[in-house]
């Protein structure tokens, strides 16, 4: 956003308003204009979309995205926080402050009812955007997706080392149970990496943009979904094990994971972190048919 001097605005409304930052509220606005436009790009923010907006703070990501998008919902759960929104966004009329805890909003009837603007048009296209209170980030991942929410992208700011476990690849370190979830339900891509000194107050870790563009399907087909995740879980709960051991020691009977190995071709002294989501479901669906 051109023209934004982060550091002077939220100090100016800090004092205005007799604000103090909430930490366990993840409470880290971002002071650097860059960063906002990089965001707005990032989920290609267009007229025809239905922005929710996860977090809002003060309100200037939320200005940002209402410049180019059709409207823009801003779901904050501090009250502190609601002056300030009314006051700093007087002056758009497509931003609605919706006073919520995200995790417990009904996101589904507010996007019904928000989608239909009051000259007849209906938005198109619903995209979900935030920088993230991070103590809720993966409750808020897995709460959008499991909700099956009408969305076509999540663009969101995280903890560099969560963007860095969505992002990851077979074999990586950093390959786990979120890479697969995550995986099962879309494309992740990083829009930036945004260091720690673009916030007020400074978070002592790095974050990062990541855009998960939601496929109309899933990754991978599969019989029985909830067993798919608990193989996944089951894998992943011992690291160090090999695949048939983990899988054991995750409540599977041996003598069915070592048919269900054989059956998918799936070595079992492989490890979970080097299998792909596709692996997982051949094993699931096995394990499903014994
Ligand atoms: N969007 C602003 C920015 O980028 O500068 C603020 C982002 S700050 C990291 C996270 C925001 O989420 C805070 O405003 C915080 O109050 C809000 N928040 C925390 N928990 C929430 C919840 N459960 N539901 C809705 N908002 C929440």
């Amino acid at each position: 956003m051109p023209g934004y001097r982060g550091n002077d605005e939220i100090r100016r409304l800090e004092k205005r308003f007799k604000f103090k930052f909430d930490k366990s509220l993840g409470q880290n606005f971002l002071n650097d204009g860059q960063v906002l436009a990089d965001i707005t790009e990032g989920c290609q923010a267009g007229p025809d979309d239905l922005i929710l907006e996860i977090g809002p703070g003060m309100g200037f990501l939320t200005m940002a995205l209402a410049e180019k998008a059709g409207k823009v919902l801003a779901i904050e759960i501090d009250d502190r926080l609601i002056p300030i929104l009314q006051q700093n966004l007087a002056f758009y009329n497509n931003i609605e402050i919706i006073h919520q805890d995200v995790l417990k909003a009904d996101l589904k009837a507010l996007i019904q009812e928000h989608r239909q603007l009051p000259d007849g048009r209906r938005l198109s296209n619903v995209k979900v955007v935030g920088n993230l209170p991070y103590y809720i980030t993966t409750p808020i991942l897995m709460g959008l997706l499991e909700a099956r929410i009408e969305a076509e992208s999540i663009t969101v700011m995280i903890q560099k080392e969560v963007a860095d476990k969505i992002l990851a690849a077979p074999g990586d370190k950093a390959y786990c149970v979120l890479t697969l979830m995550l995986a099962y339900y879309g494309n992740a891509a990083l829009v930036r990496d945004v260091p720690s000194e673009l916030f007020v107050p400074r978070p002592k870790v790095d974050s990062a943009v990541v855009t998960l563009t939601l496929l109309p399907g899933h990754g991978v087909q599969t019989e029985d979904e909830a067993l798919l995740f608990r193989v996944i879980k089951a894998g992943f709960s011992q690291r160090r094990k090999t695949l048939s051991n983990a899988l054991e020691g995750g409540g599977f009977a041996k003598d069915r994971v070592q048919q269900a190995l054989q059956e998918a071709g799936i070595d079992p002294k492989r490890r979970a972190e080097t299998l792909s989501l596709a692996e997982f479901a051949r094993i699931a669906d096995q394990l499903s048919k014994l």
